[in-house]
This record gives C-alpha cells, structure tokens and sequence, in this order.
C-alpha cells in the first residue's frame, strides 16, 4: 500500500527555513529542520547544503526513523542521524530545528549551561539547557546520541562548537522555542556585563509553566 505523503508538510519545511533566515537563526546553508508527522510517524527533512531561499517542497526529503527514503530526489540533511534520534526519544515531539545562532553557541563553545533568566524561556524551554559532551563532529551518529541525551526531557540542548537543537509538538512551538533560547542566552550575556545574572528559582519556573499552559491568551484563543 503506497504511503501517503502530505505537500502541507513539505511546504511547512519550506516557509520554516525561509523563516529561520528572516529571524536571524542561521545564515546560509547552515542549519537544518524537520517535522514529523504523526499519522505516518515519516519524518519530513530539510535537503542538504541548500540555500534557504531557493529550496522547493520537491527538495524536502521524506524519510522513515530508520533513514530509509520514501520520497524526494534531494540528499536529505546531514543531520538526519540527530532529528532521528531526537523523534525515537521523544514520541510528543513532531518538530526539530537546529540551527547556528550567536548567542547560544557562545554558551556552547564556553561549555556552559544556560539557565533560565527570562521569562519567556522558563515557560516554553524549562529550567535550563546543557551541552551535548563530548564533542563530536557534525552529521554523525555519535553526536546524534550525545545530542539525544543531553536533551533528555528538556526542549532545546546546546551543541558545542556548533549551535543547538530546538524541538517542540509543532513546528511553531520549535521554532519560537530556539528563538527565545537566542534571547535568553543574549539576555544572559548582557547581564554577566552589569553584573551577575540571577536565574529564576525552581517554583516561579513550575508556576509560570502552569500559566503559559493553563491561562495565558485562554480566553482570546477562540478569537484567533
Ligand atoms: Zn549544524
């Protein structure tokens, strides 16, 4: 029986990268995204070492968890070893995107967590993120374990020397979810300049998780 395949999907990869571009999360070719979906468990992946603005829903690759191709003709990105691993650990996460920021990967290359200053990050990120140690090089299985562990339960993981991984239930959770791991590491910086920064404590983390969960934009939800 012939595996049915969803354009919205490719599409969705298409106007991310564009996106990833625009925010300022990647510059060139660099980085990579993929989305899951969850009636065929497929995973729909960016191509490898194409520029963002030029890429078609043709060039997204389809691929089963085990890196078998099911459609497109393009060489799927070489990461797909680490969005993989990243879909067999987590089975609520159906979007990963990693990408190459400033900020973030200086946390990184320092081989420092990055704790919770900002609000934003302890709603939708969580208490901290880490490195994925020890060092591996890119497009490997072995940074995809690494990579995959250290993430654990959490939504983003720093790679170091390299830049992070973001993931979320949905492609738009993921990508706001590197966008506000950038903002918080910056954040950060620029507090270690004034003075030291004091991350949030464990239960105002908890409470404002419940709310982002439970009653922020509730009653304008309908509205949207
Ligand atoms: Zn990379």
């Amino acid at each position: 029986m012939a595996v049915q395949l969803k354009p919205e999907l490719k599409q969705l990869i298409v106007d991310t990268g564009v996106e990833m571009v625009r925010t300022g999360m990647t510059v060139g070719t660099w980085g990579n995204l993929s989305v899951r979906d969850p009636e065929t468990g497929l995973m729909y992946i960016s191509p490898s070492g194409m520029d963002y603005l030029i890429i078609q829903p043709r060039h997204v690759v389809v691929l089963t968890l085990d890196l078998e191709t099911v459609d497109g003709e393009a060489e799927p990105s070489i990461e797909r070893h680490m969005h993989a691993a990243v879909y067999r650990q987590r089975p609520g996460v159906n979007a990963v995107v990693h990408t190459h920021p400033v900020f973030s990967s200086a946390f990184g290359a320092a081989r420092l967590e990055l704790p919770a200053v900002s609000e934003d990050f302890a709603q939708i990120v969580g208490d901290k993120v880490i490195c994925a140690l020890p060092y591996q090089l890119p497009g490997t299985e072995a940074l995809a374990r690494v990579a995959a562990a250290a993430l654990g339960e959490r939504f983003a993981v720093l790679l170091p020397n390299h830049g992070a991984l973001a993931v979320g239930e949905s492609m738009k959770k993921a990508l706001k979810v590197a966008m506000v791991l950038e903002k918080n590491a910056q954040i950060y910086l620029y507090a270690r300049l004034l003075g030291a920064p004091q991350p949030l404590g464990d239960g105002e983390i908890l409470a404002m998780q419940k709310f982002a969960r439970e009653e922020y934009g509730r009653r304008n939800r309908d509205l949207a």
